[in-house]
């Protein structure tokens, strides 16, 4: 079976086994990883060990702490704004589509939201041009959603700001490849598409910024306080921690976030090339803009979607429907999928469209 879910996505088979493997006993522990006190010594090493290793994936430079938190992306839409405005009135947000509504929306509790670009004239279809951007230097921040997982759009170049901070909703392409964190002031996203489980957030944020959090800001969704207690004011997502440590393992195994970046590169150009010699299904989504990760598709005939869901289901391939707010088809191909799902897939649109086109 191959998985094209959005998230909470497929996971690499070999890291599902070997969490089966250690479910009842993990290393001679006679616990399960989900029994352990997070303040014991067997966690503390499950727990840093996964720390360490994501701060080797991607490189993080010194002046940046990594956070493990809980409350998703969506929760951090709010906790943000509660830590990042220090005193500042107004942040600025690129718009690139629903995940960065969804981001402006939750902002304007907090402080005034400015939407200094946005895509909405063309459809989202596309990251605006940075030309284009009518920053603030004011602003506490800019904020971008850097792989719109619904509307299929990813920027594949890291915006200059001008000295204003730059934060990324990063949820479905964190770890898909190399990122040049230094650029980033913070970088956030919820786990489970590339990384784990869902109930675990990340959060990677330049410590200079920290410590001044508004006053209601809850203790535990101020950084700060979390990265002086290393993530553990309160009880973390200790299990989602674990198998994001045996995800960190198997990337690092397949060669880091180069080796997985050729590899994404490789499976979406053969979805891609078939798509555009297509001309029975399209891609909605600007050629420099598409996303590496989120794939979404569109038959010309609509009247044959669930036909085309029920023979895909029947050939194992599963949750390719697209988001409700957008329709038409999406395939998410992360990290964990295979390029032989990829190769199923376009075997499948052929012979679909050979039948109907
Ligand atoms: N941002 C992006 C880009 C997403 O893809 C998602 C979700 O799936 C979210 C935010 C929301 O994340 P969560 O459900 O973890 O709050």
């Amino acid at each position: 079976v191959f998985n094209f879910s959005a998230g909470p996505a497929a996971l690499p088979e070999s890291v599902l086994r070997q969490a089966a493997d250690e479910m009842l006993d993990w290393h001679g522990s006679g616990m399960s990883v989900m029994e352990m006190s997070h303040r014991g010594r067997e966690f503390i090493s499950i727990h840093a060990e996964a720390e360490s290793l994501l701060r080797e994936l991607l490189a993080v430079p010194a002046g940046y702490k990594v956070l493990f938190l809980q409350g998703g992306a969506l929760g951090e839409n709010a906790f943000i704004p509660m830590n990042l405005l220090r005193g500042k009135t107004s942040i600025d947000f690129v718009n690139t589509g629903e995940w960065s509504k969804k981001s402006i929306k939750e902002a304007r509790k907090y402080a005034r939201a400015n939407v200094v670009a946005s895509a909405a004239e063309t459809g989202f279809d596309r990251v605006p041009a940075r030309d284009t951007w009518q920053l603030d230097p004011d602003a506490a921040y800019v904020h971008i959603c850097s792989n719109e997982t619904i509307g299929g759009v990813e920027y594949h170049w890291t915006p200059d700001t001008a000295g204003v901070p730059l934060v990324a909703d990063m949820s479905s392409n964190l770890l898909s490849r190399p990122v040049d964190v230094s650029k980033y002031a913070l970088i956030y996203g919820g786990a489970q598409k590339n990384i784990g489980p869902a109930g675990l957030t990340i959060v990677i944020v330049r410590e200079d910024l920290l410590g001044q959090a508004l006053p209601i800001t809850p203790s535990v969704f101020d950084f700060k306080e979390q990265a002086d207690n290393d993530s553990m004011l309160n009880t973390p997502p200790t299990y989602a921690i674990y198998m994001a440590g045996l995800v960190f393992n198997w990337i690092k195994a397949q060669g880091g976030l180069v080796a997985m970046e050729a590899h994404n590169r490789q499976k979406a150009a053969l979805l891609y090339d078939f798509l555009d010699a297509s001309k029975f299904f399209s891609s909605p989504v600007a050629r420099a803009d598409r996303s590496l990760m989120n794939v979404p598709f569109k038959l010309r005939d609509e009247s044959l979607d669930a036909e085309f869901l029920k023979g895909a289901q029947a050939r194992g391939m599963l949750q390719l429907k697209g988001h409700r707010s957008v329709g038409g088809m999406r395939a998410s191909i992360y990290n964990a999928m295979p390029i032989e799902g990829v190769q199923a897939l376009v075997a499948y649109l052929k012979e679909f469209e050979a039948r109907h086109g």
